[in-house]
């Protein structure tokens, strides 16, 4: 059965939510333009007037805001509206540099969190579930969106935050949750204290989990879902469009509706800035039409993914974004070639291995090194080092077949990787101090 928070404009024929867009964008510019001095210059740079904007077929007449436009103008150069109408400010994890600030009007934060019940319904949650956050609290998004669209689906909400993964089980089955809101890379290690605890899947009563806010695979979503039992939907969204939900996966657990009614999607080619015909893959950048406090207009988010209308089986109008491959700035080149992050988890989950590894790059002698810290199990870790070499060897030869070069892999003990319970740190590319120091 197919459950929708707000049927009439999920399932809204796609003509309508044009209409519903181009009246927006519209009313949105004019606004922008007027309140957002910022933006006001550089629509006049690009000699852009509020009136040449009639509809969503002129959108790719504004400029772009990128982070460095968010960072040029911290704290307060992108609001939109004055300070005493704002009543939050939530910030990005920083994962790829200096943290930026939004900020939430009232109506921005309702927005925000009916994004989120929207996913909630999505995933099957009514107002009989009792939904556990173990989303970071705080100035991270994670932990106020899904609580607040929890509460808005009327879900018996239970606000454990992150960490303390003992007591987030002994919760789970005191209270008996039955969906969980968290990164995948904390649902993994969610999976494996259950398991250290001598538990199963059986012994607690979860049914859905949601997660997003960092990149993970198919593999790691069957693998997950075989470890909780549970059905695992992602979530997608970033601090400055406003969190999570701004796109959320349904039943076909195959892409993420994005919330059209609120946030205009394209797709650019990141190097010319050119808009992409549907189907093609490249950055995707938003336009907010509803927001007051944070009214960002053509966001370069730097994520790259793929929209698509199709006709989903769940009922849902809202075009699709598959999972981002990653950030444009989460490519590695290493000697030349594009390596995601994606891709080694990808071979590593059909392999047999955990989710549990490290990519460290760094630049010797004018080569970049490329080396692969992967997590055995216990049982592997007594295998002989014979064994284990073989199984680095074989390892390093799928890595080189997915991504055209060869990794040196490493097998290490069990526990060794740091677990994270928000966003996982895959990636350490020591060449980035390098040229960090080679600046000044
Ligand atoms: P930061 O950019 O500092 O990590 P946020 O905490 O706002 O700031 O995170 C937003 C970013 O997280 C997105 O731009 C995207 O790269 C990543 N992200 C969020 N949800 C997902 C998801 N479901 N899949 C992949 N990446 C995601
Ligand atoms: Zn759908």
């Amino acid at each position: 059965m197919n459950n929708y928070f707000r049927q009439e404009i999920e399932c809204a024929p796609i003509e309508k939510i044009k209409e519903i867009q181009n009246e927006k964008l519209v009313r949105q510019v004019k606004r922008v333009y007027e309140n957002v001095e910022y933006y006001r210059n550089l629509m006049d740079e690009k000699g852009v007037k509020p009136e040449d904007i009639k509809s969503t077929d002129d959108l790719h007449k504004l400029p772009f805001l990128t982070k460095a436009d968010l960072r040029d103008a911290y704290p307060y150069g992108l609001l939109g509206t004055p300070l005493s109408e704002c009543v939050r400010i939530q910030s990005t994890s920083g994962t790829t540099g200096k943290r930026v600030v939004a900020f939430y009007t009232q109506n921005d934060i309702d927005l925000w969190e009916e994004c989120c019940a929207r996913a909630i319904v999505a995933a099957g949650g009514t107002k009989d579930d009792v939904c556990q956050v173990a989303y970071g609290y705080g100035l991270f998004t994670g932990g106020p969106g899904l609580n607040g669209g929890s509460h808005k689906v009327g879900c018996l909400t239970l606000p454990m935050s992150s960490g303390n993964t003992e007591r987030q089980i002994q919760f789970m089955r005191d209270l008996h949750s039955t969906i969980i809101c968290c990164t995948p890379s904390y649902a993994v290690y969610i999976g494996e204290v259950l398991h250290k605890m001598g538990l199963t899947a059986d012994d607690i009563d979860l049914k859905a989990g949601i997660f997003g806010a960092e990149p993970w695979t198919e593999e790691m979503r069957q693998s997950i879902e075989k470890a909780l039992g549970i059905k695992a939907y992602d979530i997608y969204g970033l601090t400055e469009i406003s969190g999570p939900g701004v796109a959320f996966e349904c039943s076909a657990q195959n892409g993420m509706h994005i919330n059209e009614d609120h946030f205009i999607a394209e797709i650019i080619d990141p190097d010319t800035g050119e808009v992409l015909p549907e189907g093609e893959k490249g950055e995707l950048v938003f336009t907010c039409i509803d927001k007051e406090a944070f009214p960002l207009l053509r966001y370069r988010t730097r994520d790259i993914c793929v929209l698509k209308h199709v006709n989903c089986p769940c009922g849902r109008t809202h075009i699709k974004m598959s999972k981002p491959l990653g950030r444009s700035d989460d490519m590695l080149i290493i000697r030349g070639v594009n390596v995601f992050p994606s891709q080694i988890e990808t071979v590593l989950l059909k392999m047999g291995y955990t989710a549990n590894y490290q990519i460290v790059v760094d630049r010797v002698s004018s080569t970049d090194t490329f080396d692969v810290y992967v997590e055995i199990s216990e049982e592997q870790f007594s295998d002989t080092v014979k064994e284990l070499t073989a199984m680095e060897k074989n390892l390093a030869g799928a890595l080189k077949t997915m991504l055209g070069i060869n990794p040196a892999v490493h097998l290490v003990q069990p526990g060794s990787i740091a677990r994270s319970e928000g966003k996982a740190v895959r990636v350490i590319d020591k060449r980035k101090l390098i040229d960090n120091v080679q600046l000044k």
